[in-house]
């Protein structure tokens, strides 16, 4: 091989490489039952398991964003721990702890929280697919916020009841939205992944 095709070779290596493929999972609603529980007792969305596997071995770079207002650093490592003990993987965990009225960049809907978690797996803002796969209209408008940063979008994934119903005293925005897909669960999610249809 000349000196010029290894070159090349190179390039094409560091292209794959440089471009990921993202899922960004939401946590609460998501991967575990959206319950105001002890933490520790997460009862597991019965799909999860195998939909992680799946995208992991498709080549899939995971990692889960997750507001939790309050929450200790402690906390933030029990999800981790949780979240490998779960799953068998570790995966990376992105957490705002800041409560709504103090009005930070990373809860979700705002952006940092996915951005920093994409920029953790991409070195020049550039990815193949970034997803992030979510139950909340909060998630969806974050996905839409965070793709100004990159030349490709953020495009997000709705789970669960059809409807954009969240509990609690969030004011919904007046222009929701829309994902780019709407599934059941994170498991029909994994297998449109995989197909390569996204
Ligand atoms: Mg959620
Ligand atoms: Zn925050």
């Amino acid at each position: 091989m000349s000196a010029r095709a290894k070159i090349v070779k190179k390039a094409k290596v560091a292209e794959v490489i440089e471009k990921p493929k993202i899922v960004l999972l939401d946590w609460d609603g998501t991967l575990v039952c959206d319950q105001k529980g002890e933490f520790g007792n997460e009862v597991l969305m019965p799909e999860a398991y195998s939909a992680i596997r799946i995208l992991r071995r498709n080549g899939w770079n995971l990692a889960i964003v997750t507001n939790q207002p309050g929450a200790s650093e402690r906390r933030i490592t029990e999800i981790e721990i949780v979240s490998s003990r779960l799953f068998n993987i570790g995966i990376k965990v992105f957490c705002c702890r800041h409560r709504r009225e103090d009005g930070c960049g990373c809860r979700k809907p705002m952006h940092k929280l996915l951005t920093n978690a994409i920029n953790y797996f991409c070195y020049d803002f550039q990815f193949e697919s970034a997803w992030i796969v979510g139950d909340k209209w909060s998630d969806v408008l974050a996905a839409e916020r965070s793709s100004v940063f990159y030349s490709g979008r953020v495009k997000a994934c709705k789970v669960g009841d059809f409807g954009y119903h969240q509990k609690g005293t969030t004011p919904l925005p007046g222009n929701l939205p829309v994902p780019d897909l709407f599934v059941k669960d994170i498991g029909v999610f994994a297998s449109i992944a995989i197909s390569g249809v996204i």
